[in-house]
């Protein structure tokens, strides 16, 4: 059966009103389970607003004057008024609705829309080229806007101008893609009717086949108190494995896919996989130099010697340097030697950096490799690390790039090896992957010399932490932002997409009371007054919950901006803003400021210390009754954090975890 647009659109609206994680996976469940490979890719990229995988840089993103203006061809209605009702509803998506239901009552003939043609529209739309690319792009709009239906505008225009925003993080579709490929699920259910439970299990077990996940946690949470909820022991004594065999089966399920994802962040290709060869078929995805691996990440820590203790007494330290993250993936195609940078959100910098390109093709001596490592600036003449702000400079940047390639000067600091000569790393322990990554370059040495670009970053393995903390002063004195603590056991191998004690970072910032900075998530913006009349006073800011998927405000942030800043954040708020219902959909703030945001921009924060604030929702209730976390004193550090998406920032455990660490120290000066 042809799968009709108007079915996903629906699905869609559905998810736009919820607004719990749990909630949204049960109705990608249903919007998952029993599709054809193809059709399961093309829905996945789609609810993620995509065509083709971000790190493929191939994007929609068409401006939303000409969304408009495809409208107006369908409709007829004038672009003036179009106009005036886009200023009142912000959404392109909502305008496209409304516009087109008007144009329903003097429609005659259209076609039912089917995902797969409106995939493969968009597909073309991404890849138009050339002169008339906008012409073009204009007619295949206007052709699909022609057949669709409100509600299939509404996403269609959305998708098309890069605006999805469904507020889905690609966890969830994991999570979603999990139960859809646990098959035994029904059996299960089934076994556990049979043994006639009785009530309340029997409604809770009915449930499953409508509200999948949440259903299933009320179960365990049911079956987990049998005597506070009056169940018969003998019942629950055969339950129980049955329910534990089926969270055994997804947890399983979802530890392959989690690791499909990490190695090959595609998920569309992945569901397409799922579909055609099931879970099994996932094992065979592998590290491949020209496919981006997610990044391994490290916890924190404020003492060398709680590093140690975590270490098992002895720990690898590096330098820490303060610049953009580059996983660089060298290979040979056709004899061609192919250099592809990617940032840490996956995007493609190797337009951007073609000096640091240059550098790798000098200096890279084996056959393929995929490499990590900091692009810093630095001194010509010394090698000096100079201010990470620099590289910002060199970010995005099409015009006049020649010219930023010599004003600012950068070099490679590399400091891990994923793939080497035909072989997978991610697997070796740490010691192990340095030494490949000291043979795939010519002459590697850790001291930056600016003309050869590629370094290897400074390391020194200690077990007393006295020499530890002279390698940290070291760093800072160095031009650093502290230290990378890394594990040298026997396990330590490269952990994609996850963060872990592995690597424990820990820098010291001298400016602050707080021994480290927060990254920050923008959800909302107060107008100025004053000398800021015109411009932002200041901006809400939240940590993130990786749990629920919910961004929890933390602070209000009007300290730190310069004028440049002030400025810049007009048209970056303006980008971000909508009607709170769209764009606040992960977001859980008492606080409602004068304009709301997608939660996306990522900001560096200092702040004097993490206090109880019954304004702010971070943590809200769960250490104190009636009181969240809070930031005082926030101050922008000015390091806008474009290397980090909303989802890597700063989360509420970790908020948690300094405000244990800060308290505990004040409790040891006292005592
Ligand atoms: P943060 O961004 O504060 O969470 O710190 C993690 C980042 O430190 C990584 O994503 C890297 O970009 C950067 N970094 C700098 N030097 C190193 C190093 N020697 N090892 C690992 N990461 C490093």
């Amino acid at each position: 059966m042809v799968l009709s647009f108007e079915e996903i659109a629906k699905s869609y609206k559905r998810i736009e009103d919820l607004s719990k994680r749990l909630e949204m996976t049960d109705e990608l469940i249903d919007l998952f389970t029993g599709r054809s490979p193809a059709e399961l890719e093309y829905i996945v990229r789609l609810t993620k607003g995509e065509v083709r995988p971000a790190f493929e840089g191939i994007e929609l993103g068409v401006a939303e004057k000409l969304a408009v203006k495809a409208l107006y061809q369908v409709t007829l209605i004038s672009p003036d008024e179009i106009e005036e009702k886009r200023k009142t509803l912000g959404d392109i998506g909502s305008l496209a609705e409304e516009i087109m239901r008007r144009k329903m009552q003097m429609s005659l003939f259209s076609e039912e829309l089917t995902v797969d043609r409106v995939f493969k529209s968009l597909e073309k739309i991404s890849l138009v080229e050339g002169k008339a690319s906008q012409d073009h792009k204009l007619k295949l709009i206007a052709e699909l806007l022609h057949d669709a239906t409100p509600l299939e505008a509404r996403y269609i225009t959305r998708i098309v101008c890069g605006k999805m925003r469904l507020g889905i993080a690609d966890m969830t579709i994991v999570d979603a893609l999990s139960y859809v490929m646990t098959p035994e699920f029904s059996d299960i259910i089934e076994k556990i009717l049979s043994l006639r439970p009785g009530e309340p299990i029997e409604a809770s077990v009915k449930a499953i086949s409508t509200h999948k996940t949440a259903a299933l946690n009320s179960l365990i949470d049911l079956i987990s108190h049998p005597k506070k909820n009056g169940l018969d022991p003998d019942i629950i004594q055969k339950v129980h494995p049955l329910v534990d065999d089926l969270r055994s089966r997804i947890k399983n399920n979802r530890k392959i896919m989690v690791k499909a994802y990490n190695t090959h962040p595609d998920l569309g290709s992945i569901a397409n996989k799922l579909m055609e060869f099931g879970i099994e078929g996932l094992k065979t995805i592998h590290v491949q130099p020209g496919v981006p691996l997610r990044a391994m990440l490290g916890e924190r820590s404020s003492s060398i010697g709680s590093i140690l203790e975590r270490m098992g007494g002895e720990t690898a330290l590096e330098y820490k340097y303060d610049g953009l993250r580059v996983q660089a993936h060298i290979w040979n195609e056709e004899e061609n030697r192919s250099i592809v940078l990617f940032s840490r959100q996956l995007e493609d910098l190797t337009d951007q950096f073609p000096d640091v390109v240059d550098y790798i093709n000098d200096r890279f001596q084996g056959e393929d490799g995929i490499v990590e490592g900091e692009c810093v600036p630095v001194e010509p003449n010394t090698g000096r690390l100079l201010p990470f702000q620099l590289i910002s400079q060199r970010r995005g940047r099409k015009h006049s790039l020649q010219e930023k390639v010599k004003e600012i000067p950068v070099s490679l600091i590399v400091f891990d090896c994923l793939y080497s000569n035909g072989n997978d790393m991610t697997n070796e322990p740490y010691l192990v992957r340095r030494e490949a990554l000291k043979g795939l370059f010519k002459d590697l040495g850790e001291n930056i010399e600016p003309e050869k670009g590629v370094s290897l970053s400074k390391m020194k393995i200690v077990k007393d932490p006295v020499i530890g903390e002279t390698f940290f002063n070291m760093s800072l004195e160095d031009g650093c932002e502290g230290i990378m603590a890394k594990s040298i056991s026997g396990s330590s191998v490269y952990q994609a997409g996850s963060r872990g004690w592995h690597w424990i970072k820990y820098k010291k910032d001298y400016r602050s009371e707080l021994s480290d900075t927060l990254d920050l998530v923008v959800i909302g913006a107060f107008h100025g007054s004053g000398r800021r009349k015109g411009r932002y006073g200041a901006l809400l800011m939240a940590s993130y919950d990786p749990k629920e998927g919910i961004y929890r405000s933390v602070c209000k942030l009007g300290s730190g901006f310069n004028d440049q800043h002030l400025f810049e954040m007009v048209s970056i708020i303006d980008e971000l803003s909508g009607p709170i219902e769209h764009v606040w959909k992960n977001v859980d703030s008492k606080m409602i400021p004068d304009i709301c945001t997608t939660p996306d921009l990522v900001l560096e924060v200092l702040g004097a210390e993490i206090t109880f604030s019954p304004n702010h929702t971070c943590s809200f209730g769960k250490i104190k009754d009636d009181a969240g976390l809070a930031l005082r004193f926030p101050r922008f550090t000015g390091r806008y954090r474009s290397d980090k998406g909303p989802t890597d920032a700063t989360t509420e455990e970790e908020i948690i975890g300094i405000f244990g660490s800060q308290n505990k120290i004040i409790s040891d000066r006292s005592s």
